[in-house]
């Protein structure tokens, strides 16, 4: 580690987070505390209005991380006699169709590969063969790869065949544009960690409130049942079991944070020139992005595994670590592969940081460059 601050967090999370909002969580506060009440429901209502949901959505938070939200979504908004279509591009498409078996709902699959998005017509094809479908599940970026799927072509295409959409946008929701009027679906899953820069221990459910009212008695879990988690916060304020309070009053400060630096555009500009500025260094090292630009999402970056025989990863990653910048492992099965994520609480001169410690290290691994 360089000195004594903590390394910067170039993961897909948890995440690089400011002081300011580290600071927010040193006090204690009942669940039962007015002001606890008022900062909850500020944060929910301020999630909707991100997305323009306004009128028609309403946030349901829930404890946990991302998953849990994930999870919560699928299980409450599928009825039990519903199918869903899950479309997997990665590691959290294939994650929701493993959510399905546990819970015992129905779903069928439409896989691409790793570094390719889903197609309309081949989605079009599976919603017209099987009519049993009644949702559709979506992962706007997916983060095993880094690529951006086109959520509201997709999103345009399941509401034409008359489905419902669910959208995992974990990654994505706060960083890229994300209008519910422009996306028609029923429910958008995220947390408080990622494209937010909270702290991890929440996720939170955008549901179509109508749908939501629809789907009491879905839910296969008690503690992941969004309408009863809706219901009892409607009625009170309060969240049914022990909130994360800590993690909600640092929500509420990453949200001041994030409006004031121009809220999603200005969080997407830094992290567009966050990624630019990997991509370009690193491909002035002889490292070879996985995606195409026109694919790629300003959220995290594969690349691809270095062919010189020198080059070894655990070395890599402890050397970078001492240096102060944690990277993360490829999760790929199209090739083997690293990731360098650029969101969280980081700017130009880290990213630059970041490229110029991977040069040092590649020359103290006696490394020649990063080509595969
Ligand atoms: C991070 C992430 C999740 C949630 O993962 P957790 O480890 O449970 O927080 C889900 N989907 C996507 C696309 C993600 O990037």
């Amino acid at each position: 580690m360089s000195g004594s601050r903590d390394p910067w967090l170039l993961t897909p999370g948890p995440l690089t987070t400011s002081i300011e909002t580290k600071r927010a969580m040193l006090h204690d506060w009942g669940s039962r505390d007015d002001d606890f009440i008022q900062v909850n429901a500020e944060v929910r209502d301020r999630l909707v209005e991100l997305a323009e949901g306004g009128g028609d959505f309403t946030c349901v938070p829930v404890q946990g991380s991302g998953t849990f939200a994930v999870e919560a979504m699928v299980g409450t908004l599928v009825p039990r006699g519903g199918k869903l279509l899950v479309l997997i591009n990665g590691a959290y498409g294939m994650r929701i169709a493993k959510i399905c078996d546990y819970m015992g709902r129905a779903y069928a699959t439409y896989e691409t590969p790793e570094d390719m998005p889903p197609e309309v017509a081949g989605i079009d094809a599976m919603l017209d063969a099987d009519p049993a479908i009644t949702h559709v599940a979506l992962v706007h970026c997916e983060t095993t790869s880094g690529i951006l799927n086109p959520v509201e072509e997709i999103a345009a295409a399941v509401a034409a065949k008359d489905r419902r959409l669910l959208v995992d946008s974990m990654s994505a929701f706060g960083a890229l544009p994300f209008s519910l009027r422009a996306v028609p679906c029923d429910a958008v899953a995220a947390s408080s960690n990622k494209c937010f820069e909270g702290v991890p221990g929440m996720g939170f459910v955008l549901c179509r409130t109508a749908a939501l009212e629809a789907a009491e008695g879905n839910a296969h879990s008690l503690s992941l049942d969004l309408h009863d988690q809706w219901r009892a916060m409607e009625g009170n304020g309060q969240w049914r079991f022990t909130p994360p309070t800590h993690v909600i009053y640092a929500f509420h400060q990453a949200l001041e944070e994030h409006a004031a630096e121009g809220g999603v555009e200005g969080r997407n500009k830094r992290y567009v020139e966050n990624c630019r500025i990997l991509i370009d260094g690193m491909k002035a090292l002889g490292f070879e992005p996985l995606l195409s630009d026109n694919l790629q999402a300003p959220i995290i970056v594969t690349f691809r595994m270095p062919g010189d025989p020198n080059f070894e990863f655990q070395g890599f990653y402890d050397r970078l670590k001492d240096r102060g910048y944690v990277i993360y492992p490829g999760r790929l099965t199209v090739a083997e592969s690293f990731r360098i994520g650029c969101i969280g609480r980081l700017g130009a001169e880290e990213m630059r940081g970041a490229v110029a410690a991977v040069g040092d290290v590649l020359a103290e691994m006696d490394v020649a460059n990063g080509s595969p």
